[in-house]
């Protein structure tokens, strides 16, 4: 509980960015902190369930949190990338964001089927990006496990639109 306090207390709010009206979730102060970043990892790591073969995290936020704890789990890590990114053949799913329309990619054979996939982002906002990686792991036949997050805006109904995907073991550290 005093870690996951330490992770709200360095997720800074800055009024009307990426536009007018939006409160940005800055997660940059956790980062810089040696103490809030490895009790962020920490709290991560202790959602996740057994045996996780994978991590997956997205760009480019969710991969500072994602690879260490791949690191941690014993786990390898896979990025969702927007796309043009990845110099392999992937797979793609575009969906709508809190901030317009968006195309996320990944490698088609990154996952072996039946892999059990943990997902890991720093913020869960509509819920579109999630939705979006779990159409993609479906797509390679793998076992969407679990999802966690540093922040989740409840506001947003992201946990709502994930239970209609039918993901309903989404974990928010704060
Ligand atoms: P969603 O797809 O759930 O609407 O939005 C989540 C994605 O957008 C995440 O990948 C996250 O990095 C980014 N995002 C949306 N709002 C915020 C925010 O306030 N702060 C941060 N750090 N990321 C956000």
């Amino acid at each position: 509980a005093a870690r996951r306090a330490l992770v709200a207390e360095l997720i800074r709010d800055v009024p009307d960015f990426p536009k007018p009206g939006v409160v940005f979730k800055d997660i940059t102060p956790l980062l810089a902190s040696a103490q809030g970043f490895r009790a962020a990892v920490t709290e991560l790591v202790a959602t996740a369930p057994e045996r996780i073969d994978v991590v997956v995290g997205m760009e480019a936020r969710g991969f500072v949190f994602a690879a260490p704890v791949a690191l941690e789990l014993g786990a390898g890590f896979v990025p969702v990338r927007k796309p043009g990114k990845l110099p392999g053949e992937v797979i793609s799913h575009s969906f709508e964001l809190e901030y317009g329309f968006e195309t996320l990619t990944m490698h088609r054979d990154a996952i072996r089927p039946g892999a059990r996939v943990l997902v890991v982002d720093d913020v869960l906002a509509t819920g579109g990006t999630v939705g979006a990686t779990a159409a993609l792991l479906k797509e390679m036949g793998a076992e969407l496990v679990h999802v966690s997050v540093v922040m989740e805006l409840g506001f947003l109904g992201g946990h709502a639109r994930l239970a209609e995907l039918g993901i309903d073991n989404c974990t928010a550290l704060v």
